[in-house]
């Protein structure tokens, strides 16, 4: 094959070439259809965040290139966020690393720990970024499928353990975990946890909706457990927990180790990024307790409002006991496929989801599953609520 004829994207990627997010997005704007696609909020964090950082950039902090570990002040915060919340003390200086948020938080990681042919162990359905992060990273995808059980996604242990092989190197966990909206148990935290340990196999969590768990749900850190504060890089984000998710700021806490390898990694994909964004986040955290369980509050009765009006229209629906996303079963409306579902759905309705099968290796095992984002403005999901209602209900 002559270089001419050669495809411009290298064979890692090609399965990654186009993402349903942009297809949808667009199909949203032309249909005029309420995006309940993509998961960002419709409403910005708090005020005196946003102020934090208009007087940071004002004062001339973080607009040139930050540290590149990140601010002190934020791997201060983040440090004390980690103590106050789990218990957990991990140095500013050797322990935390700010990155521009946790999608390169994901991607340095797998970069850094991964060696090419090593296994990765991941829950699907998968952040959609994990299998090309590992792909980049030369890796091996190995995916334990969450499966439907009692409302809710769960993970089989026993596959999780059957899924570890001699060359496995490391597990991709994710809870509050996107899309299904499962927040694993302190008991299935342990098993896997035990796991770990006896399989000296390090643990990549991504725990960026630790404050969105809903209910009796408890989100615990996985580095928590015994024997695993030095095998674990934990991933955390503000962009979800303060609603700011265009400025990117993101981090990770683990052993001096881990933080130094991660580091060698991120510092030749951005270097820095979000300098004075990343003094309003260490602002953020410091916010008192009440700023989190009123945001918790109110995302709650979003998914209970999105979920009554999906049940209605007659879905089926998958309670989430965190993050702010529902996945549904298209089956009851006489539906199977997802992607054709949710390509007709903007005519159809005048909302824009997501098929879960495209988080899937296994398509078939995702294919009636469809996720709406409810991290919106009531009215907004009010309005989403009558139109699937007018298009669905009988
Ligand atoms: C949104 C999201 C991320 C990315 O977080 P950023 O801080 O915006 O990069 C990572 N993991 C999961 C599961 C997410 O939902």
């Amino acid at each position: 094959m002559t270089s001419s004829a050669r495809p411009f994207l290298n064979r890692r990627l090609t399965e990654f070439g186009t993402t349903i997010f942009a297809e949808m997005s667009a199909l949203a704007v032309t249909t005029g259809s309420i995006n309940l696609g993509q998961g960002f909020p419709d409403t910005d964090g708090p005020e005196e965040v946003r102020e934090a950082a208009v007087r940071a950039l004002r004062d001339g902090r973080g607009n040139q290139y930050p540290p590149g570990p990140g601010v002190p002040e934020l791997r201060a915060a983040i440090a004390a966020h980690q103590e106050r919340r789990y218990g957990l003390a991990y140095d500013p200086d050797t322990e935390v690393l700010v990155t521009a948020g946790a999608t390169e938080a994901i991607a340095a990681a797998l970069l850094a720990l991964l060696e090419p042919g090593d296994e990765v162990v991941a829950l699907e359905p998968y952040y959609d970024s994990y299998a090309a992060c590992i792909a980049m990273a030369g890796g091996r995808r190995v995916p334990v499928t969450l499966r439907p059980s009692e409302g809710g996604f769960r993970l089989d242990l026993d596959e999780l353990r059957d899924a570890v092989t001699d060359r496995t190197r490391l597990l991709l966990i994710n809870t509050p975990h996107n899309p299904t909206g499962t927040v694993l148990t302190r008991e299935e935290l342990r098993a896997i946890a035990e796991l770990a340990v006896e399989r000296d196999l390090l643990v990549v969590t991504d725990e960026v909706y630790e404050h969105l768990v809903f209910d009796e749900a408890e989100h615990v850190p996985l580095a928590t457990f015994p024997g695993m504060r030095e095998r674990t890089v934990t991933i955390g984000s503000a962009g979800k927990t303060f609603s700011f998710t265009g400025w990117k700021v993101g981090w990770v806490t683990a052993a001096p180790g881990l933080v130094t390898a991660v580091r060698s990694a991120k510092q030749f994909l951005t270097y820095v990024a979000s300098g004075p964004f990343q003094y309003a986040a260490a602002e953020a955290l410091r916010l008192p307790d009440a700023y989190f369980t009123a945001f918790r509050d109110d995302l709650r009765a979003k998914r209970d409002l999105l979920g009554a009006g999906l049940a209605d229209a007659g879905f089926t629906v998958f309670r989430p006991a965190g993050t702010y996303f529902v996945t549904t079963d298209i089956r009851p409306l006489g539906e199977s496929d997802g992607f054709a579902f949710c390509r007709a759905l903007p005519e159809r309705a005048g909302v824009v989801a997501i098929p879960n099968a495209v988080f899937y290796d296994h398509k078939e095992a995702g294919a009636p599953y469809v996720r709406f984002a409810f991290c919106k403005r009531v009215e907004v999901l009010a309005d989403a609520t009558e139109r699937l209602h007018k298009a669905f209900a009988r």
